[in-house]
């Protein structure tokens, strides 16, 4: 074949053939599969829907209409045959006269739509949105990892509208949990006392968030910590959001800085009973419940040393879990209390139990769920997570702002058979943090060969929430409360 010739050819195939991600589309996951036709971008006038549920096209042509507004595309019911599919996959394909729809839930609409969302921009030309363009695309896409969700923080600073944005922002990436913990913010109506006096988690917040929540296809699970941790407040910043303003509960909990609950005392087993039971119905009784129990301290109260630790540690997650097996969900729980300090096996990662503790955790029951936390770079192996799996423990890996490390631990779950992923996000959730974390766990959540190169357009994203939330006060948009930062969130 002459030269000449040659690059005929190519041009032909290049432009004949439609290319697997040749083009960035920014869609958030990355999707499993995307055949683009360059450049080529048609109206978004009609969008066909083929589903099993009805509900869907109600969904559809609500959501449409506030995402598009006066231009939104007609939505109308196809009757084409919808293949085998997983209950959370989908297909989107934009063709000539209308972009085809096509899930067997409602989810995999909420999914298909939401990719579309994001690609979707206004047509060129006029000062205002006319109307809307979409590149002429076939996305084929379903998720990796069943349980894909989020640990959001609700500190006594943090505002419910963050919440309500961090919840639409997972959901709009497409994971399917949200984790929400109480930092002295609930307020509950059994022990008054329990938390800061003016928290901002009150049931009827609750209700307004789990109402947005439920419709955009993610569910919120409610968080206490229920052995360590039970000043709800960080450990550093020395405040204890029960004991500061009600000194006559001291009994509840250790002496040694008020840290852990009193395993000991039947009393303070009662009141967390009361308070699981309370914010489970708060949260509409979801399937499962955190009760946190990472990095407590050994026992420091006469009555608890003059117990068996292991067996005071083990009584008292049973006790927690039967109240939550009760009421029909799963525990969750931190891993680090039940592996052994210093225990050659976990060399490397995290381990704060004793001997006892590991030894009680060796009788808890296995309907718990493991959530195992590890927030260093990529490693080659997670030994934990395959003592939790061989144990026969539904079992999370949780990464935090490392990127490599997020990556590295969720591709790890694909390879070892672990349930899911739960990202967390603590302190210091702004700028870069705030984009990275939902990009990295959101596409390994999704698709363990993404190339992490796509979802570049993340300020739209969050834009595009800000809309839907009719934000109007200044502070409440972009990555930073504030347009210059103050200096310690600037390398964060
Ligand atoms: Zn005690």
């Amino acid at each position: 074949m002459k030269a000449k010739h040659l690059t005929t050819f190519l041009l032909t195939v290049i432009f004949m053939v439609p290319a697997v991600h040749a083009e960035n589309v920014n869609v958030c996951p990355e999707p499993a599969s995307c055949e683009i036709v360059p450049s080529a971008y048609l109206p978004l006038k009609k969008v066909s829907l083929a589903c099993d549920d009805q509900e869907a096209l109600t969904w559809a042509k609500k959501h449409l209409k506030e995402w598009y507004g006066k231009q939104a595309p007609e939505v109308v019911a196809a009757t084409r045959v919808i293949p085998t599919m997983d209950a959370e996959a989908y297909q989107l394909s934009v063709k000539e006269n209308e972009t085809q729809v096509t899930a067997r839930t409602l989810q995999g609409v909420r999914y298909a739509l939401y990719s579309l969302r994001q690609m979707a921009i206004p047509q060129r030309g006029t000062q205002k949105v006319e109307g809307w363009i979409v590149p002429q695309v076939t996305i084929k896409d379903h998720p990796g990892l069943s349980f894909r969700g989020i640990h959001i923080c609700w500190f006594h600073e943090t505002e419910p509208w963050e919440v309500e944005r961090l919840i639409r922002l997972a959901a709009y990436y497409k994971l399917n949990y949200a984790v929400v913990e109480s930092w002295g913010t609930f307020r509950s109506k059994s022990a008054p006392w329990y938390g800061w006096p003016d928290g901002t988690m009150t049931k009827k917040e609750i209700k307004r968030l789990k109402g947005i929540a439920d419709d955009l296809g993610i569910t919120l699970i409610p968080q206490i910590n229920a052995f360590g941790h039970a000043t709800a407040s960080r450990g550093g910043a020395g405040k204890h959001s029960s004991l500061e303003f009600n000194p006559e509960y001291q009994p509840l909990f250790e002496p040694l800085n008020g840290w852990n609950w009193c395993l000991s005392n039947p009393e303070a087993r009662k009141v967390l009973t009361s308070i699981i039971e309370e914010m489970h119905e708060a949260f509409g009784n979801p399937p499962y419940f955190h009760i946190g129990c990472d990095e407590a301290n050994p026992p420091s109260c006469p009555d608890c040393k003059a117990r068996p630790y292991s067996e005071l540690f083990m009584e008292h997650i049973r006790a927690m879990n039967d109240v939550i097996v009760a009421r029909g969900a799963k525990t969750m729980l931190w891993h680090d209390m039940l592996l052994q300090r210093g225990d050659e096996r976990w060399k490397g990662f995290y381990a704060n139990g004793t001997p006892e503790t590991a030894a009680g955790f060796l009788k808890f029951p296995h309907d718990l769920v493991i959530c195992d936390w590890y927030y260093d770079g990529a490693k080659d192996a997670y030994p934990t997570l395959d003592y939790f799996k061989s144990l026969g423990f539904n079992t999370l890996t949780c990464p935090w702002h490392n990127s490599s490390g997020t990556i590295a631990q969720g591709r790890y779950a694909y390879k070892a058979g672990i349930d899911g992923i739960l990202g967390t996000t603590w302190h210091h959730f702004f700028g870069d943090n705030l984009v990275n974390i939902y990009f990295t766990l959101s596409n390994i959540a999704w698709n363990a060969n993404s190339s992490f190169s796509q979802g570049g357009n993340f300020m739209t994203h969050l834009r595009q929430i800000g809309w839907d939330m009719k934000t109007k006060n200044p502070r409440h948009t972009g990555t930073y409360y504030d347009e210059l930062p103050p200096e310690p969130f600037l390398n964060n």
